[in-house]
């Protein structure tokens, strides 16, 4: 599903560069759940930036589901983009004046997806993740646990084959984390879905079949 050869990133700061990846290497298998773990600054968001097509590479191949994303233009890449990666983000990233159903929604919005269609795909994801009785429910008024459970709901509401998560349950107690990483396990087994995740916890990473780990910018 994902291939990286000889991946590397270097930021630009005014004259300075700052190397952030270096010749990463990587594959994960199709339907596979992996976890990234290292300090912070090692170059785990920008690695996920680099693998849903948000960021490109200095230099390397980033290969997703059999799709150089190098051959893409900015336009391109972000309709593959939306159609397929879904994102969850540590601060859920919702709109806090849209209900729970209208921020599941919004991925749909730029489909050809008619209103009652989209209202169908809404309400099984929000039934998927345990919040059918949530759906007029504002941001403000739900808990950690469920506002990420809403952004999950909207990650996969487009039916994306990877979804990408960097650090889903950096926010939240253990009980909303574990109810997360639950949920995760039924997008892996049950709806066979690629899951990447960053994380910096250690029971998340446990769900994981696999844990890389990364130290400035080197894959260990
Ligand atoms: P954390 O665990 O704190 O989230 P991380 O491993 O996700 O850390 P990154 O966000 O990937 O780390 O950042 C790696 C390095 O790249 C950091 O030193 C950061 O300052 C730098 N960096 C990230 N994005 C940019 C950018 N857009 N421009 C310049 N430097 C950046
Ligand atoms: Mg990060």
């Amino acid at each position: 599903m994902v291939r990286l050869r000889g991946v590397s990133k270097t930021y630009r700061r005014g004259t300075v560069e700052v190397p952030v990846l270096a010749a990463v290497d990587l594959t994960i298998g199709t339907g596979a759940f992996e976890a990234f773990m290292g300090p912070s600054g090692s170059g785990k968001s920008t690695l996920l930036n680099l693998v849903s097509g948000l960021d490109r590479p200095t230099t390397g191949l980033v290969e997703v589901a059999g799709r150089d994303l190098a051959e893409m233009d900015d336009r391109e890449l972000s309709d593959w983009r939306a159609a397929h990666v879904g994102f969850v983000f540590q601060l859920y990233n919702l709109i806090p004046v849209l209900t729970a159903a209208e921020n599941v929604e919004l991925p749909l919005l730029l489909t050809p997806l008619t209103r009652g269609e989209r209202r169908r795909h809404v309400a099984a994801a929000l039934g998927l993740v345990g919040l059918g009785h949530r759906v007029g429910h504002r941001p403000p008024q739900l808990s950690g646990g469920e506002q990420q459970r809403v952004a999950i709901a909207r990650a996969i509401v487009s039916d994306p084959d990877l979804i990408i998560a960097d650090e889903p349950t950096g926010d939240l107690d253990r009980k909303a984390a574990e109810a997360v990483l639950d949920l995760f396990g039924v997008l892996h087994r049950d709806l066979h879905k690629t899951l990447v995740m960053v994380t910096h916890d250690p029971h998340a990473a446990e769900r994981a079949g696999r844990v890389h780990h990364l130290d400035k910018g080197v894959l260990q």
